[in-house]
């Protein structure tokens, strides 16, 4: 086998909602909704599905797919793009994978930021990059400019970018973003932008996509997933829109890899992404008030919770909530011995792990949020005087 994927475990989400099914634990743990999905959305899929063909799709997707993305990206980001741009692939992973091997060659540095999500590294070894890591710390997971001099240099090919993030929840802001462009156009390095969580966010805050900031527009892959705008995680229905030189490269990967996505989803989709505003900012509305609710059961439970500016996730802090566990000694317990599975963020570090923050996924209804909320009570009670 070959040694890089031999050496992985398996996923975290998968390992943790395994062990979730396997003792009937509450799982705030994998990041998928639990409640449901935009009816008229899977209708438009059942329609196409019995309607439509059910043949391969063009390569880079379908036309009105493809329309869609570059005018819901105009409407909602102030993009300027053409459908030509848009290469629809099978999930925001497929599109990262295609990305990465399209574009660095043996040798090349790449840039990513750590706590990273489980699927960028591999794939970047696959293509015999070189990992340049830059470590993010709480309680504020915040980039300097120290980091950026550090990491970014002439020789970094590419600099992959997740924003907002998973696992922290943080949504990187003005300051953060135009100091990572700046970094990429001085060093001519492409950015690979995993914006996935782009409609996902709290308290007023826009998105802000790294392709927008002067001179990226040109060296920017962007990367979306309908599952994450539809809750609909289980589609695997995503793109990646980049300029046409970019584009053309990235499709030349992904015609090995997966080739094409089905039609009828990928129909529903583009229908979906027409939707109205009022249709983005409801769903906001509705993970600002599962946020909050997770987030005020938590403190009155004692635990001591990070800022989620976005993402469907929260970061609670062991160590501050007075917890001597590790957060992987922590998340094996709570699941066996509470009840209730939750993330390690530990996992998505490749060096030098922060062991202190799990995360735990509020994009769930109230009753599951209620009974995740006691089982951590009691974990809380069961666990809070054990050391590692
Ligand atoms: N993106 C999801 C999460 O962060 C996991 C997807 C997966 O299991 N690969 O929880």
């Amino acid at each position: 086998m070959n040694p890089i994927f031999a050496d992985q475990p398996t996923t975290i989400f998968e390992h943790m909602s395994g062990l979730a099914r396997a003792h009937g634990a509450v799982n705030l743990g994998q990041g998928f909704p639990d409640f449901g999905w935009p009816e008229d959305v899977v209708a438009k899929a059942a329609e196409a599905l019995t309607g439509g063909s059910n043949q391969y799709p063009p390569m880079r997707g379908l036309p009105e797919l493809r329309e869609a993305v570059a005018d819901h990206y105009r409407a909602h980001q102030g993009l300027e793009l053409g459908a030509d741009q848009v290469i629809v692939t099978s999930g925001a992973t497929e599109a990262i994978a295609a990305a990465i091997i399209a574009l660095v060659s043996p040798g090349d540095e790449v840039v990513l930021f750590q706590p990273v999500y489980d699927s960028y590294l591999p794939m970047v070894r696959l293509a015999g990059g070189v990992p340049k890591l830059v470590r993010l710390t709480p309680p504020d997971w915040r980039i300097s400019r120290e980091m950026l001099a550090e990491a970014i240099t002439d020789r970094t090919r590419l600099v992959l970018f997740n924003n907002p993030h998973n696992p922290t929840g943080r949504a990187f802001d003005a300051g953060e973003i135009a100091l990572l462009a700046e970094a990429c156009v001085r060093h001519d390095a492409v950015a690979v932008t995993d914006e996935v969580w782009e409609h996902v966010l709290f308290d007023g805050r826009a998105h802000r996509p790294l392709a927008a900031e002067p001179g990226m527009a040109e060296r920017t892959v962007k990367i979306g997933s309908a599952g994450k705008i539809f809750s609909l995680t289980g589609w695997k229905v995503g793109w990646a829109v980049a300029p046409l030189g970019l584009a053309a490269a990235v499709a030349n990967a992904h015609q090995y890899l997966t080739f094409t996505t089905a039609p009828n989803l990928q129909a529903a989709v583009a229908y979906g992404l027409r939707k109205e505003q009022a249709y983005f900012e409801a769903m906001r509305a509705d993970f600002t008030e599962a946020r909050d609710f997770l987030v005020r059961g938590l403190a009155d439970a004692g635990y001591v919770v990070l800022p989620s500016e976005g993402t469907y996730f929260v970061a609670v802090d062991l160590a501050a909530s007075g917890i001597g566990l590790d957060d992987a000694t922590f998340c094996e317990r709570a699941v066996k011995e509470a009840g209730v599975a939750a993330i390690p963020v530990s996992a998505f570090y490749a060096e030098d792990p922060v062991r202190t923050v799990i995360r735990l996924c509020f994009a769930k209804k109230r009753e599951t949020l209620e009974a995740g909320l006691a089982a951590l009570a009691k974990a809380r009670v069961l666990l809070a005087g054990d050391a590692a």
